[in-house]
């Protein structure tokens, strides 16, 4: 039996700010659950963090507050979270008398999703990030699949299909195939955690009753067992693993950012040599992506051998 936990990153409208969409799921056997909750709860406690939800793009922002303050690092955490809120309850103040209500609201909310983060300097705050991955590199036994979807070149088949929907299917039919590749002398079964999500529960619990049912586009579903399991990635570790993941693949995606995207890379699927786990869609032909690289290559061999 292994639990898959699912989160997403980036907006997934088509026509929200522009970039990719991404839903990443990471796998693993149930007995292996404690270990990595056990060593995310002491990755957290040496960076002060405690039981606080990690939520990667909002840990991985350059806060206003703390450039200011003059020799921020030579505080201590009590002196740090001190000052920065100091700064941020006149900053508020500020907002309530001269900018617009939709500003403060604006304002607030940044302040709200950075709270627990502000007794950590950016470089701290970047050095948890990479033990995080570096932990996940070392799990070998966790499976990393992700789909990758391109907003600015999305034509699917059918037009009606939203980016989620599109990823949800394709991520469920990954992780199927992987459970039967895994399945040899006794069948292993896969249950899925997502982050809860109102505008996703409805829509993915619907999708895998008829998947139980049709199969996806892909493939049968007889791996995967029950609807989504939704659960509070504030109190499930496992989801904020995912919420990284997806974060650090749309990074690479749309930005670039190579050194975290190598850290994990090795635990994405592999069939042999080949990545299977991750998908990049996406109707640019010039992609230089080593996904749609490969792609390429096959359907050039293919039609040599044909
Ligand atoms: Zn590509």
């Amino acid at each position: 039996m292994r639990l898959f936990y699912l989160d997403e990153s980036g907006n997934p409208e088509i026509n929200g700010p522009s970039g990719s969409y991404v839903l990443a799921a990471v796998g693993l056997p149930i007995d292996r659950w404690t270990t990595c909750d056990k060593a995310i709860n002491q990755l957290k406690a040496s960076h002060y963090l405690g039981s606080t939800e990690i939520h990667t793009a909002w840990m991985l922002r350059s806060y206003n507050e703390q450039l200011a303050i003059p020799s921020f690092d030579k505080l201590d955490i009590t002196q740090r979270r001190a000052a920065v809120l100091r700064i941020r309850e006149q900053k508020i103040e500020l907002y309530k008398k001269h900018k617009s209500p939709q500003a403060l609201k604006s304002l607030k909310k940044i302040y709200k999703n950075t709270d627990a983060y502000i007794h950590l300097t950016f470089e701290e705050r970047k050095r948890f990030i990479n033990e995080l991955a570096t932990k996940i590199k070392s799990w070998t036994f966790l499976r990393l699949f992700g789909e990758v979807i391109d907003k600015n070149n999305y034509h699917p088949p059918k037009p009606s299909i939203t980016p989620q929907a599109q990823a949800f299917e394709r991520i469920v039919s990954r992780i199927e195939k992987y459970l039967s590749h895994i399945s040899l002398e006794t069948k292993e079964y896969g249950l899925l955690i997502h982050d809860e999500c109102e505008s996703v529960a409805a829509a993915h619990v619907s999708k895998m009753k008829q998947y139980h049912i049709r199969g996806t586009f892909r493939s049968r579903v007889d791996h995967i067992i029950e609807t989504p399991l939704f659960v509070s990635s504030s109190h499930t570790n496992m989801v904020q693993i995912a919420d990284l993941c997806a974060y650090i693949l749309r990074r690479y995606y749309d930005s670039g950012d190579q050194p975290l995207y190598d850290t994990i890379k090795t635990r994405i699927d592999k069939l042999g040599p080949e990545i299977v786990g991750l998908n990049h869609y996406t109707n640019n032909k010039a992609c230089t992506c080593e996904i749609c690289r490969k792609k390429r290559l096959k359907r050039t061999s293919s039609y040599r051998l044909s």
